[in-house]
């Protein structure tokens, strides 16, 4: 049997999505430079691209580590998440605007992944959306300048935005719509227009409403997406979020939220669920977005961390996110994922010190407990946890 009782460094899997950065993570990590997209490194044991773990001469998937000795590996995370790892880590670095998306709460994911296993639509099929019967609350951690889209704007900001094209009779009625305060009708004309009505009012907002962010937001999305992709005008539906390094936003079921350029980790629960709205070529499945997005999903608040308590806030039971930016020993007994954000950062557990280069992680079981971060910027993912200077 494998035995996991040590600190172990995690070989990530790289996920070259279009909208990734050509540069971004391959200079965080001092990559070779291949001129391709790196959208994504996973650090964790989701089944569709577990991490691998050097055990002996091997590389070992995560998941397959964990399955051999979960008490060991999830201590008491076991009883309420069973044989897997509740969280997913991963460096996130869009270069062009992700998808306009929402990830469903756990009812939801239930029914939808049951509804697709039913019709048969296949596991990798571009039409699926429900992958796993996981909820997927994430939370994005900027580690350089980081801008997302997250949450709707009130019905009244939306309105003024789109008063500039009150002549069209497709705004005519979002405007009708907006300002009696029906957000979630006015989000759902706006879905199911025709492309040519979408890209007819993107062409006039962006000739007569210079200067309102939300339309520049717009015109910057046109050099990307056609402008009868109906992600555009949900754009303006958003808040836009501006996060400084350390800054943190997290995102709910149900929240919409499109990620639009930097560098960022994110952890989240352990689920591959998305639901598209638009800013696509992927499938968008308007109905089923509908029932998931949460039309009270106010502006985003941004957090952070101070030293004397390096756990950020969040909602949800699935993970704990802690950012060290000093030496700290962090005194939970939950597995972690480690991810060193700058170079030198050591892990002592145990006996054992591992020393990670900027962009490295490392997978520590809960039977190893304590652990003392020196030498860097770290951030912990966990789940629970307290914290000692
Ligand atoms: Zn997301």
């Amino acid at each position: 049997m494998m035995r996991t009782e040590q600190a172990a460094i995690l070989h990530g899997t790289h996920h070259r999505y279009a909208w990734g950065s050509t540069q971004s993570i391959q200079d965080f990590c001092e990559l070779e430079q291949d001129g391709l997209p790196l959208a994504e490194v996973w650090f964790g044991a989701h089944p569709s691209a577990p991490s691998l773990v050097a055990h002996g001469d091997e590389l070992v998937p995560l998941d397959h580590v964990i399955q051999e000795d979960p008490e060991g590996n999830l201590g008491e995370v076991q009883r309420a998440y069973g044989d897997s790892l509740p969280f997913l880590v991963k460096l996130l670095a869009p270069q062009q605007a992700v998808s306009l998306q929402v990830h469903p709460n756990r009812t939801q994911a239930e029914l939808g992944f049951a509804k697709e296993e039913q019709q048969g639509v296949p596991l990798g099929s571009a039409e699926r959306s429900f992958v796993d019967r996981n909820h997927k609350p994430e939370m994005v951690i900027a580690i350089t300048d980081f801008e997302g889209l997250v949450g709707f704007r009130h019905s009244s900001q939306i309105a003024e935005s789109l008063a500039g094209a009150h002549m069209n009779p497709f705004a005519q009625r979002l405007l009708e719509l907006l300002r009696e305060e029906r957000l979630s009708e006015a989000f759902a004309a706006l879905l199911r227009a025709e492309p040519h009505q979408v890209s007819y009012l993107v062409d006039e907002l962006l000739v007569n409403r210079a200067g309102d962010a939300a339309i520049e937001k717009v015109r910057q999305l046109t050099a990307t997406y056609p402008s009868q992709d109906p992600g555009l005008l949900a754009s303006m539906f958003l808040n836009i979020v501006r996060l400084k390094p350390g800054e943190a936003v997290f995102v709910g079921a149900g929240v919409p939220h499109s990620y639009q350029g930097g560098l960022a980790a994110e952890v989240m629960a352990n689920s591959d669920n998305v639901i598209r709205a638009g800013l696509t070529k992927k499938f968008v499945d308007v109905d089923g977005l509908l029932s998931t997005v949460d039309f009270d999903s106010a502006a985003a608040r941004v957090l952070s961390v101070h030293p004397a308590n390096p756990y950020f806030e969040i909602p949800v039971p699935d993970f704990s996110v802690a950012l060290l930016h000093n030496d700290a020993t962090l005194a939970q007994s939950s597995p972690r994922i480690a991810l060193a954000l700058s170079k030198g950062v050591r892990i002592q557990s145990g006996v054992t010190t591992l020393e990670l280069d900027r962009g490295q992680a490392a997978f520590v079981p809960a039977s190893v407990g304590a652990l003392r971060i020196s030498g860097g910027t770290t951030l912990v993912a966990g789940v629970g946890g307290t914290s000692k200077g």
